[in-house]
């Protein structure tokens, strides 16, 4: 056959041209065979999956990448902005957790001397 690109002769059975390296309609019709069914880039993320995100924010980065790699560009996203918001939310109740450790002790002693 004679390449669509570069207009070489090559191999019938050819999956690229050996010439320019394009693929040839045997050779993308191979690549879709192989090709895993992918996920729809616009799909919206699951609510229930934000809010688990958030709670535990490791396990939306990682599911986040994930949904991501399978094509599920805009679901991943909001995985892993819900990871983000939920790593927020956790040192913010951390910090007030420390804070009341910290302060408690001062506060007895403030209201028994009072
Ligand atoms: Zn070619």
């Amino acid at each position: 056959m004679i390449c669509s690109n570069c207009g070489s002769a090559i191999d019938d059975r050819a999956a690229v041209c050996v010439h320019c390296g394009a693929a040839t309609p045997i050779g993308m019709a191979m690549n879709q065979g192989a090709q895993k069914p992918v996920g729809d880039p616009n799909e919206p993320a699951n609510g229930g999956m934000i809010f688990l995100s958030a709670l535990v924010p490791l396990f939306g980065l990682i599911y986040g990448a994930i949904e991501s790699s399978n094509g599920k560009k805009r679901a991943g996203k909001g995985y892993i902005i819900g990871a983000i918001c939920g790593m927020a939310f956790w040192l913010i109740i951390s910090l007030l957790i420390l804070a009341a450790t910290i302060l408690l002790p001062f506060l007895i002693l403030f209201i028994e001397a009072s």
